[in-house]
């Protein structure tokens, strides 16, 4: 979805550098050099461009994956497998049976159905309009070309991180383009018209230019699984555990960047978040995005990581495994205090974004709001009014770019799998009473959000799908199996 035409814009950027795509049939960088001149132009590249730390446009990215997806589909019947795609088939429903499970589709012409040995949700995200309980319309970013419907008027964007950054380059793109020659500037289509948008986020802060790191990432000296090991064992699921973990992090830190440590004091979980954004807060959403911005441009420059990014972009992949051992309030204190730490060292953007950010703001079409964490949203005429920390602004329209909102199996919209399926994170199984000798692995990205705030990018895709395809081969018989191996089966 992120990826393909249509539903996004070709001015929109990945958030991964090339070199972290994770390969499928081709590394990105390789696809990309295979690729003609005009091809490339196309999506305004040149071949100077390509690297590992490029950020690419995500249609570009699109492109890639569907010449993978041949690709993959080429050598699995290279070697005896029966591939079949069926595209443009809505899979309307999933229904576990004693002998499979039965997947119902609509087609944009017939109605029909499909029995498999197993099946593997994969259905990403999901983006529908709201309305808030005061009424108001919560207009879905995507897709993109919907946004075209609020020429000339005022726009609220729920939100300041990436797909906010998304719904404001839609927004600028039909008013107007960016001129990024010599700089970046934003230049509009008409000097008269009511064209205007804010972001409103609880900080009003954009997320950090996208800054330098070594991989593999070094692991940290005692903030791992190994070192915690023996206080999960003891303590799993009582709540204490994750201020107990957050020390033995603080004293990570305390020892890698003692600068930052007695800044943050990352060691207490209470206020960390506070503490952790305090001078971008001080500073002001703009004033800190240009220095962010030309901080990380010189640290790329010349390869240099502050320690504690780097620690705690390696301490959220260890807090990730933690998740399932906390209480419900451990839980609760980790999504207020932590979560918001750690989607600032990982959801950093590219340079590029800041600066049309920024130009949008130089041209004055772009405000960033701070509503702190109590805030309201009430209809307003024909528009909307959102009262904050910021004061009470009032808009045409509101879009709602707060990110991917998990969702349950019951929101997928398979009405039988709903009733009476049951979702495992751990093992990603859905079991049905129904359902014996097949299996449903559960690999959508909203339901699993639920579990694992972390289960964002491409790389934990990736792994999802690696897991759903380990279960599947897992529950094959050993001859089954085996035949599979030598590509006998059809
Ligand atoms: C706007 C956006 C930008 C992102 N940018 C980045 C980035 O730059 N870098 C990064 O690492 N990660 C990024 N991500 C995250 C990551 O790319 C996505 O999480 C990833 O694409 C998820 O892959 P997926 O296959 O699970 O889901 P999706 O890519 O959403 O694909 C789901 C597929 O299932 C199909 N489908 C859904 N329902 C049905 C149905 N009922 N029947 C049949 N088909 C169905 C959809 O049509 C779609 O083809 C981004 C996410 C979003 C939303």
């Amino acid at each position: 979805m992120p990826y393909r035409e249509g539903e996004n814009l070709p001015q929109m950027l990945s958030n991964i550098g090339s070199r972290e795509v994770p390969p499928v049939v081709e590394t990105l960088e390789d696809f990309l050099r295979s690729c003609d001149a005009p091809t490339l132009r196309e999506f305004g590249v040149s071949g100077d461009d390509i690297g590992p730390e490029t950020f690419y446009p995500r249609l570009l990215l699109g492109r890639y994956f569907v010449a993978q997806l041949a690709a993959l589909t080429a050598q699995g019947r290279g070697k005896g497998h029966a591939v079949e795609i069926r595209s443009r088939h809505a899979v309307i429903d999933v229904i576990p049976s004693t002998d499979g499970a039965v997947v119902r589709f609509e087609t944009p012409h017939a109605a029909g159905q499909t029995s498999f040995d197993h099946v593997v949700l994969a259905t990403g995200h999901k983006w529908s309009e709201k309305t808030d309980p005061s009424g108001v319309v919560l207009h879905a970013p995507w897709p993109a070309e919907r946004l075209r419907r609020f020429s000339d008027c005022s726009v609220g964007i729920l939100g300041g991180s990436l797909t906010a950054i998304d719904a404001a380059v839609a927004l600028a793109s039909f008013h107007g383009h960016f001129d990024e020659t010599d700089g970046t500037r934003w230049i509009p289509n008409s000097k008269d018209s009511a064209f205007r948008m804010a972001m409103l986020s609880r900080r009003g802060l954009l997320p950090d230019a996208d800054w330098y790191y070594p991989l593999p990432l070094p692991g940290l000296p005692t903030f791992n699984r190994a070192g915690l090991d023996l206080l999960v064992t003891r303590t799993s699921g009582q709540t204490g555990l994750l201020e107990a973990c957050q020390k033995k992090l603080g004293e990570d830190l305390r020892l890698l960047d003692p600068t930052y440590a007695g800044r943050a004091r990352p060691e207490s979980v209470e206020g960390y978040a506070e503490r952790h954004f305090a001078d971008r807060l001080k500073q002001g959403g703009w004033d800190a995005a240009r220095t962010g911005l030309a901080a990380a441009t010189r640290a790329r420059e010349a390869r240099h990581t502050d320690p504690w990014r780097m620690a705690l972009l390696a301490a959220h992949l260890t807090y990730e495994s933690l998740l399932p051992h906390f209480s419900a309030e451990d839980r609760r204190q980790f999504d207020s205090e932590l979560r918001p730490v750690f989607a600032d060292v990982y959801a950093s953007v590219p340079h590029r974004s800041i600066r049309r950010m920024l130009a949008l703001n130089d041209a004055g079409v772009l405000e960033l709001h701070g509503l702190g964490q109590d805030y309201a949203i009430a209809p307003a005429g024909h528009g909307v009014q959102v009262s904050g920390k910021s004061g009470v602004m009032e808009f045409d329209h509101l879009v709602d770019a707060r990110g991917q909102t998990a969702a349950s199996l019951a929101d997928l919209s398979f009405p039988t799998l709903s009733q009476g399926g049951h979702f495992d994170p751990e093992t990603l199984r859905v079991t049905h009473e129904m359902c014996r000798g097949s299996t449903i692995t559960c690999a959508a990205v909203p339901v699993l959000l639920r579990h694992n705030p972390f289960v964002q990018g491409l790389e934990n895709v990736e792994e999802l799908g690696r897991r759903a395809a380990d279960t599947v081969l897992a529950s094959m018989t050993p001859a089954k199996a085996a035949q599979e191996d030598r590509g006998d089966r059809r």
